[in-house]
């Protein structure tokens, strides 16, 4: 049978399954056969024991639903729990899971790997040397619970709550912690995003209210990337197999990657453009869109804020479609394909090539963009911007084929309390140069608790390891090594980090199969829900016993964090009197803790609809349905949401604004998705926005100031930025005109597909595939300082060096090198990992640091006999340690690329070599800070931030105020 007949038959076996209303299992066996286990027979699975071979020994397993904790699509994992011995044997896919439908990367069976992992943290740590020293005696959970909720609640008491933080690496939930912070009335919140995706969010909130892209990859009939989503991208595995079920339709798929990565591999149109210059390609697409008229002249009409544009830039020239377009075209002439070409470097006869395919899209383009480019170029932020307006001259919003905003196809339950905003503006994470930054300031903490602007009585790493992850990691080091900036640090990890060394506490957290937590992504046009749990924990409670917290089935004291957090909670107000533990009581047992099955059980009854009726169907409780299945499609074909009319019922005594946008007295509706759809301005009149006047009609629009997408923002023109209010092109800070002639662009953001940050460095399976980071370095480049595969070269940052093995390959540009960043663990002395962690030397001279690896890895005896066949010594460079902080001043996006010298290693330079001058990187913070346009000056209205604007943990609206400004007429405080 060929291909052909075969997608042939999967297509009629699944509309088949689907029209009888069953599940369709895309198996490997691409038919409609007994791919995955059925789930009717999930409670007693029978298979073949492999290790017994030749024999034929049944082995009977149970199989329990859980969700991967390795990446950030939450695909669904089975474990496949042995019965007679009550063990985890292996994981595999859950069918059930409507985003990741049965498959997994590698990662995702490797969990195995992590909670077996014999260098694991099984027992809560306290140091007992100096911080750093790598000193630590076992403690009870009681112990370090009652020290750090002392503390906490001191810092609460004396007024000085904005010492306590908390700082999440892999969030994997949706909102728990939020809430906790919330409830300890603390703006406490920091994330990693800013060094991630604050780029990426920032270019789809200015258009849409919305900060993330849900293509509609499957349906699609153009596909195009800026990104390697086939191998690591983001909501890698979901994204990646609906692409591939486009190619098979026919498809085409366009890559705008400087690296050839797998994805490019797969490409119909692969181009490899100078960094940064990516928004200059989008451009030249978009200007022969409109020059030629093949736009979809009705869908920008009605929903571009156009008249805006028009009043604000435009005074006095008539308010009319036909003018706009008028000015449109002029607005993008200069971005020809010459022009695009001159600055990417790639030819312009594919760039007119790839403008075509887009053109033919129609409403079937689906884009993406996340980290890649946005997260690598001052700027960057403009790459999506410019990405999602082919999407919107296109028509290509939230059709079939075309992209979604992300909340439209993400679920969100309401949970059984909800805290108020906390009272509080924290400055070490929203400082006041950054009014627009889309997320925290978090890589810039230790420069401003150097620079005196605050200090940590509490500082909690969650799943984080910013000493890794980070640039400018030494600059870490100095700052969480003084006691008088941060007083108490505790790690809650997993595993050990080169974070967790420079503890107090290092508290043992679980992995994916350890710990409940709830999830929903958009990863197709639909909306689902997953539950994590702790596995085994479920496997006994079918077998009739009572679990009533996560340790008593997790290896050594691992605790689940939904526990741990409201037990800390209880310490920190035991007497309810600071008004936090209300949030943490049982409402079906007044005055007792508040359980995990109340706090889900109350989430699946009351917040998840249809949910209820589906269980019943079963004769399961809907918290049976999911401990039993995972996961729950809520609904399927969302469609344009914005396009809806809005219920006569919630009209009332409207008021239409002279753009369109109506605000009405009526409350909002209760909402059981209380995904944080944006917050335009409130409070006209005492009305709040509920829609846009569309034609005459009332319609939902998008959850920005005009209610329509804001191909101008005004946000951005009122906040000091009005050159980029439209979408644009901004020169990188890597830019050829503002490089030196012996510079070359280092791209060290790409992911490697089987290597997750900082959690996999003990997952044996997935080490054993990829463990090292080499440059990539083209031939002519590799030529040009006589180097050959495996030599050494130095790569010379602004702050310092690092010495790697050179990989000549024509798979980068020439000019650029490229160098994974999953690579280069490290620890200092015995504590960690032993397989994927080199040990090293650290000498530092007041702010001058080397690092030197004295040891690499290989075999060593452990409870795990294939700990004894390790072949690999080599683990990488760290290469982050020697990046400056580069914050984008409107995003806040750190901008990773860097302009770097490349040469042949000297005699006496060795491999891993890493050094850095940290007042060389304090410079650099001060450069990057002299960039921005802070909201003392720039404020339009007396705020810190734009209210409307997304923020993690949202304070109440009398801290958004300056405290110098007065309130304006008309905006209260909150
Ligand atoms: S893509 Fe891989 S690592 Fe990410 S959640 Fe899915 S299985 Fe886990």
């Amino acid at each position: 049978m060929d291909l052909v007949e075969l997608n042939k038959r999967v297509r009629e076996a699944r509309e088949a399954a689907e029209a009888r209303g069953e599940t369709f299992y895309p198996g490997p066996s691409r038919i409609h056969l007994a791919a995955f286990p059925p789930k009717e027979r999930w409670s007693d699975w029978v298979e073949l024991d492999s290790k017994a071979w030749p024999a034929r020994v049944e082995k009977r397993f149970m199989l329990v639903p859980t969700t991967c904790f390795n990446c950030e699509s939450a695909c669904g994992l089975l474990a496949y729990v042995d019965k007679d011995t009550l063990q985890i044997r292996k994981f595999e896919g859950n069918p059930e899971h409507p985003g990741s439908r049965g498959r997994n990367c590698a990662k995702g069976p490797a969990t195995l790997n992590q909670i077996t992992d014999p260098d694991r943290i099984l027992y809560p740590l306290k140091r007992s040397g100096s911080r750093g020293e790598g000193k630590w005696v076992r403690v009870t959970w009681d112990e370090a619970l009652d020290d750090i909720a002392g503390r906490i609640r001191g810092a609460i008491r004396d007024g000085r709550a904005n010492e306590i933080m908390y700082h999440v690496g892999r969030p994997g939930e949706d909102g728990f912690t939020e809430r906790v912070l919330a409830a300890w009335g603390v703006d406490g919140h920091n994330t990693h995003t800013n060094v991630c995706s604050s780029g990426g969010r920032a270019g789809y909130h200015y258009w849409l209210g919305l900060d993330r892209p849900s293509p509609d990859h499957a349906n699609a009939d153009v596909i195009l990337l800026i990104s390697s989503h086939l191998e690591a991208g983001h909501y890698f595995n979901p994204h990646a197999q609906r692409v591939i079920e486009a190619k098979q339709r026919g498809a085409k798929l366009i890559v705008i990657d400087t690296r050839l990565s797998n994805t490019a591999t797969h490409a119909d149109h692969w181009v490899a453009p100078h960094p940064g210059s990516e928004a200059a390609i989008l451009l030249a697409i978009a200007n022969d869109l409109i020059r030629r008229g093949r736009y979809d002249r009705e869908f920008v009409r009605r929903w571009w804020n156009w008249q805006q544009y028009l009043e604000c830039e435009h005074p006095g020239a008539p308010p009319t479609f036909d003018y706009f377009e008028e000015v449109l075209k002029t607005l993008y002439a200069g971005y020809t394909f010459e022009f695009a070409a001159a600055e990417s470097g790639v030819d312009e006869h594919v760039l007119r090539t790839i403008a075509e395919v887009v053109a033919s899209a129609g409403t079937k383009l689906s884009t993406h963009t996340w980290r890649s480019a946005s997260a690598g170029n001052l700027g960057g932020w403009q790459v999506p911007r410019c990405l999602f307006l082919l999407n919107a001259l296109l028509g290509a919003v939230a059709t079939e084929g075309g992209t979604y905003p992300n909340a439209w196809n993400k679920f969100v339950p309401r949970p059984i309390y909800v805290p108020p905003h906390p009272p509080a503006w924290n400055e070490l994470t929203w400082p006041r140069e950054y009014p627009l930054a889309i997320n925290e300031l978090s890589f810039l903490l230790p420069h401003f608790l150097k620079d005196g602007r605050g200090r940590l009585e509490v500082y909690f790493t969650r799943v984080y390891n910013p000493v890794w992850t980070n640039p400018d990691g030494f600059s870490w080091i100095e700052a969480l090594t003084d006691e008088r900036l941060v007083g108490l640090h505790v790690a809650l990890t997993p595993t050990w980090s080169e974070t967790a060394f420079f503890a107090d506490y290092v508290l043992p957290m679980g992995h994916a199969s350890e710990r409940h937590d709830l999830h929903s992504y958009e990863q197709y046009d639909g909306q689902w829900i997953a539950f994590r749990q702790p596995v085994l924990r479920a496997a006994r409670e079918r077998l009739g016993e009572h679990i009533a917290d996560s340790r008593q089935v997790n290896p050594g004291e691992v605790w689940e964090e939904n526990e741990f957090w409201i037990e800390l909670s209880w310490r920190i107000d035991p007497d309810g009197s600071l008004g936090i533990r209300r949030f943490f009581e049982s409402q079906q047992a007044p005055g007792h803790k508040l359980g995990i099955d109340e706090y889900y059980g109350f989430i699946f009854d009351h917040s998840v609809p249809r949910l209820p009726d589906r269980a019943a169907a079963e004769g399961l409780t809907p918290l049976g349905f999911m401990r039993r299945y995972g996961a729950f499609e809520i609904q399927k074909r969302i469609g344009p949401i914005y396009a809806a009319p809005v219920p006569h019922g919630e009209l009332d005594d409207v008021r239409t604004d002279r753009f369109g946008r109506v605000y009405t007295r009526a409350p909002a509706p209760p909402d059981p998705n209380i995904v944080p759809t944006g917050s335009p301005e409130p409070d006209v009149e005492g009305r709040r926005p509920v829609g846009v006047r569309v034609d005459g009609e009332i319609l939902r629009g998008f959850p920005t100031p005009s209610g329509r997408m804001e191909f101008y923002s005004r946000t951005l023109a009122d906040w000091g930025w009005p050159e980029h209010a439209l979408p644009t092109y901004i020169k990188s800070h890597v830019h050829r005109d503002r490089l030196a002639p012996d510079q070359m662009v280092l791209i060290s953001t790409f992911r490697l597909p089987v290597q997750i940050h900082t959690r996999s460095a003990n997952a044996k399976w997935l080490d054993e595939i990829a463990h090292t980071n080499p440059l990539w370095i083209h031939p002519l480049d590799a030529r040009g300082i006589a180097v050959r595969t495996g030599d050494l070269v130095r790569v010379e940052t602004e702050i310092g060096y690092f010495v790697v093995k050179a990989w000549v390959t024509e798979g980068i540009r020439p000019g650029v090198v490229a160098c994974s960043h999953h690579m280069g663990r490290w620890k200092v002395g015995d504590a960690g990992q032993r397989q994927m962690m080199a040990t090293v030397a650290l000498e530092r001279e007041d702010r001058s640091w080397l690092m030197r690896r004295t040891e690499g890895v290989g075999p060593y005896p452990s409870a795990d006999p294939d700990t004894l066949k390790i072949w690999w010594t080599d683990v990488g460079v760290h290469q982050n340690l020697t990046f400056p902080v580069h914050p984008d001043p409107i995003s806040g996006q750190h901008c990773w690329h860097q302009a770097v010298r490349v040469r042949k290693a000297a005699a006496g330079e060795r491999y891993g070599d890493i050094a850095v001058d940290t007042r060389r990187a304090a410079a650099a913070f001060r450069e990057w800070l002299a960039l921005t346009r802070g909201a003392d000056d720039h404020s339009p209205d007396g705020t810190r931030r734009p209210y409307w604007l997304m923020r993690p943990l949202r304070p109440s609206k009398g801290a958004y105020r300056l405290p110098d400004r007065a309130a304006p007429a008309g905006v209260g405080a909150g």
